[in-house]
């Protein structure tokens, strides 16, 4: 697995190359290996055999959840994918029936949903997609190949491949100025060229794909950021029957006046993920008195207990999450031929809302559709401007998740971003949403499947819900809050 390939013989025409072993970058491998006879996926990471945070994904250290619509994603890319998953340990949970949702201080009216979450900690995710996709024929996972740019014709209208260079321990970026027909640093030693008609970066937030472009004289895609300032700290603890009334989890969403949350997330029937966040310059301490302390000012009280009566399994640990980013590569007027991104390069989430890894997984099934709607027009394989084509449906994939975080994230006063006119409006009908989805189920039900991606947010303004929120706000009460 470390080792770095042989060039593809010339006259292979059908290798795709894959930049980062992610989610996203192991979920296109899914796509793409229907369509291309070789699919490498490369990481500069050494991959760990078992489940194990790992050093080029950062965020593999903190809780995650896979959201119902995510679910549904990797099923249908990895049929028996969930029974595998809960197979290994895994949990499942009707998310309004079995834990607990506080919004905006209100505790949301706990019903059965059929809006079905799994708790799996981030590396047994990837650990059993990676397998998933190592079984494919023609696929291969290589470890420890660093990339450092696309390589393309003399006339720079496509890709051609990339330039590698073998990492020691998984350190490190790619970086520098490029040279004819080459994006990213100059030739080195242990460099090679992987040849390939279409590549696709899944390299995370971190890409470096808008510079690879710009190098080679595209325009480099526009960005749009809303700045949150997220600080995450998560810990893990035995999870005891008796825990949370034997609910599977717990969510205290921050709200304008309390910019702070926190989570808890059973990664297995005897494993809790427990995270507290704060936003735009709310920081949770990372020690234990800090931690309790912080999690007392919430307004349910599920983490404080958990943290009082649960045992530590290991040491908290912090990460800072600055904004979300999308890149516009819709917008291109033109792009370089064979060359796709995906995942958080094309598109990274503020992680309070819990949505990269389905939206990676919903945008590799954007992928396989293309794909296979070219082989069954007879289009060759990548032609046709694959990439117009991709970025403007990957784009329609993105709209409702960056319209869900950036959008919740812009009614916070102090939050850097655009805000549309009808904002105000729209933030006051939520507000009265929120409240009263503490007493009718079903305005929870409906906002849970939206918050899932299993329903698109204009249901929470269907005129039946209209008059659910008029009926059942005079009911509800005002928000539940603790001394902060
Ligand atoms: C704190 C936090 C919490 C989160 N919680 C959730 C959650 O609850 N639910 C959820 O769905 N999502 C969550 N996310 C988001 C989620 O982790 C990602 O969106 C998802 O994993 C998809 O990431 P990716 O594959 O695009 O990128 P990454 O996971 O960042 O993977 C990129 C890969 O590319 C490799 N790489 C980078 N550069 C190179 C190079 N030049 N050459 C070779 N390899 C390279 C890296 O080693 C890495 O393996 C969270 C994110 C954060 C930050």
């Amino acid at each position: 697995m470390a080792q770095i390939p042989r060039p593809a013989r010339a006259a292979d025409r059908s290798h795709a190359v894959v930049i980062g072993a992610g989610l996203a970058g192991l979920t296109a491998a899914r796509a793409l290996a229907d369509a291309y006879d070789r699919v490498t996926v490369l990481d500069r990471d050494t991959l760990p055999a078992d489940p194990a945070p790992r050093r080029g994904v950062p965020q593999s250290r903190q809780l995650h959840v896979l959201l119902a619509r995510g679910a549904q994603a990797l099923e249908e890319l990895f049929p028996g994918f969930l029974e595998e998953l809960l197979a290994a340990g895994a949990t499942r949970a009707d998310t309004q029936g079995e834990a607990h949702w506080y919004l905006d201080g209100h505790l949301l009216r706990p019903a059965p949903s059929g809006v079905i979450s799994y708790g799996a900690s981030r590396p047994r995710v990837e650990h059993h997609v990676r397998a998933r996709v190592e079984a494919l024929p023609g696929v291969v996972v290589r470890e420890r190949v660093e990339v450092l740019g696309p390589v393309t014709t003399p006339e720079r209208d496509r890709v051609t491949g990339v330039r590698v260079r073998p990492r020691a321990d998984g350190a490190g970026e790619a970086g520098g100025a490029g040279e004819t027909g080459r994006a990213g640093e100059t030739a080195g030693a242990g460099e090679e060229t992987i040849p390939a008609d279409l590549v696709v970066d899944a390299s995370g937030r971190g890409s470096r794909a808008p510079a690879w472009l710009e190098e080679l004289g595209y325009p480099r895609p526009r960005q749009t950021r809303v700045r949150a300032d997220v600080v995450y700290v998560t810990r893990h603890f035995r999870r005891e029957p008796h825990h949370l009334g034997g609910r599977s989890g717990v969510a205290l969403v921050p709200f304008p006046g309390l910019p702070r949350g926190g989570a808890i997330v059973s990664e297995r029937e005897d494993r809790f993920a427990v995270v507290l966040f704060g936003l735009l310059g709310e920081e949770p301490p990372a020690d234990e008195a800090g931690m309790l302390a912080y999690a007392e000012t919430l307004p349910g009280p599920d983490v404080a207990e958990v943290l009082r009566t649960a045992e530590p399994l290991n040491e908290p640990v912090r990460m800072r999450y600055p904004a979300s980013a999308r890149h516009h590569y819709e917008k291109l007027g033109r792009h370089l031929g064979g060359f796709l991104v995906t995942g958080d390069a094309l598109c990274s989430f503020n992680p309070t809302y819990g949505q990269g890894m389905t939206a990676a997984a919903q945008q590799a099934i954007v992928l396989r559709t293309l794909l296979a709607r070219d082989r069954d027009r007879g289009r060759s394989r990548g032609a046709g401007g694959l990439p117009r084509r991709f970025f403007r449906a990957a784009a329609r994939v993105v709209d409702t998740p960056w319209l869900l975080a950036a959008g919740g994230d812009l009614r916070f006063p102090e939050a850097e971003g655009r805000r549309g006119p009808a904002d105000g409006l729209l933030d006051r009908y939520l507000t009265r949403y929120r409240a009263a989805a503490s007493v009718d189920p079903v305005l929870g039900r409906t906002f849970l499947a939206v918050a899932h991606m299993l329903q698109p947010p204009a249901r929470l303004m269907s005129p039946g819900h209209v008059l659910r929120v008029l009926r059942a706000s005079g009911r509800a009460g005002g928000p539940v809050r603790t001394e902060s």
